[in-house]
């Protein structure tokens, strides 16, 4: 029989839709949306940086 996959990232036995399974894509999904948190942190970061920067230059 060549009808089961494996999980392509924990290789785990049984068919699979894209070959990942439902926990690994859950995985995927949650990591994908903290990159996107991350993404926003550093940009909030760059903007705190830049008004505590312009306040030094102005309070002097
Ligand atoms: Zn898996």
């Amino acid at each position: 029989m060549t009808d089961t996959n494996r999980c392509l990232v924990c290789a785990k036995d049984g068919a699979f839709e894209g070959g990942i399974c439902d926990l690994c894509k859950a995985i995927i999904r949650g990591e994908a949306l903290e990159h996107q948190h991350q993404i926003r942190k550093d940009a909030d970061h760059s903007l705190h940086k830049e008004g505590t920067d312009l306040g030094k230059k102005r309070g002097g």
